[in-house]
């Protein structure tokens, strides 16, 4: 069974020929140029039966019920793995007209060979065809496999077109997209770097404090009243001092843990993917001093929608 791709950033789709919804050829396309907030990317191969017994009308179903709509836009890529002689470019071509579907339809057999194959079902790690994905406003996978409940995704989206608009993001916040792209491409350098020994540690920290912030530990929930401090004033990392979070993006999440939605300037807090406790999370840490914090979470409120989950332990309040 493949590691599948669902809650990460989705790598670029890699199909090099691409035809409009009219079948003229196209340079190069991909998910920068779909124009929807949500994509959904549907592979196929011509010579696959369940493709056209259930792929193409799930496909089908989905794209009329969204016709004209902003929120969804739709791509067709054949991602050749097998049968290399019947899978063609001029097949999807007539794949394209015969189902008279008004998006892009591409063509990937990478070098066309088994084992060179499909450069898009490697980036995912796809399992065949038919095969859907799912791609969120943030540029998350949300759905990445064969059976796609078009009704249940209707109804989802149907939700969300529904409800008022978001607030406008201001410039310069970080949202959950940047915090996975830091997390896949690497932390900005810090403002400054203390670097201790591991006995240097143990003696400036209290054995607690030595424990989550040297070690990764947590603190019980609801274990500090930081939880329900919301005075003015700025809040430091315990381990090297450097100013962190600000009360002014404090809020009450009742998780049992103090609560920000943003830190007070990029390059601060550090972030990593965590898949421990068989979880995928996205673990924070002072990018000055590498001691944990916490952990980040895509839950949070408008208009970051970040919260940052922080031990109390990790943090020391100024006034
Ligand atoms: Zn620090």
């Amino acid at each position: 069974m493949h590691e599948r791709i669902v809650d990460d950033l989705a790598p670029e789709l890699g199909v090099a020929r691409w035809v409009d919804a009219s079948g003229q050829p196209m340079g190069s396309y991909g998910l920068d140029r779909m124009p929807g907030a949500y994509k959904l990317i549907f592979c196929f191969q011509h010579a696959c039966p369940g493709c056209h017994l259930t792929g193409f009308p799930t496909l089908t179903r989905l794209v009329e019920a969204f016709r004209g709509s902003k929120l969804i836009s739709f791509a067709v890529v054949q991602t050749v793995f097998e049968d290399f002689e019947h899978n063609t470019y001029e097949q999807m071509l007539a794949d394209q007209r015969k189902y008279a579907l008004p998006i892009p339809f591409g063509h990937d057999e990478g070098e066309g060979r088994v084992g060179a194959s499909s450069v898009l079902m490697k980036r995912f790690q796809s399992g065949g065809t038919p095969w859907f994905i799912v791609i969120d406003p943030s540029g998350v996978v949300v759905f990445n496999g064969f059976r796609l409940d078009a009704e249940a995704l209707i109804a989802n989206l149907k939700r969300i077109e529904a409800r008022p608009p978001a607030p406008e993001v201001p410039a310069g916040t970080l949202t959950w997209r940047g915090v996975l792209q830091l997390t896949r491409d690497g932390n900005p350098a810090p403002p400054r770097r203390l670097d201790l020994s591991d006995a240097q540690w143990k003696q400036r920290l209290s054995p607690e404090r030595y424990r989550i912030l040297r070690q990764k530990g947590t603190e019980r929930a609801h274990s500090s009243s930081m939880c329900t401090l919301f005075e003015s004033g700025r809040y430091a990392c315990a381990g090297c001092g450097t100013e962190l979070f600000d009360a002014t993006t404090k809020f009450d999440s009742k998780s049992g843990w103090p609560s920000f939605t943003q830190a007070v300037t990029p390059g601060v807090v550090a972030y990593h993917g965590d898949s421990s406790h068989g979880m995928k999370r996205v673990e924070t840490t002072c990018n000055v001093c590498d001691s944990h914090l916490g952990h980040v979470f895509p839950d949070g409120p408008a208009p970051s929608g970040l919260r940052y989950c922080i031990n109390a332990l990790s943090l020391e309040k100024l006034s």
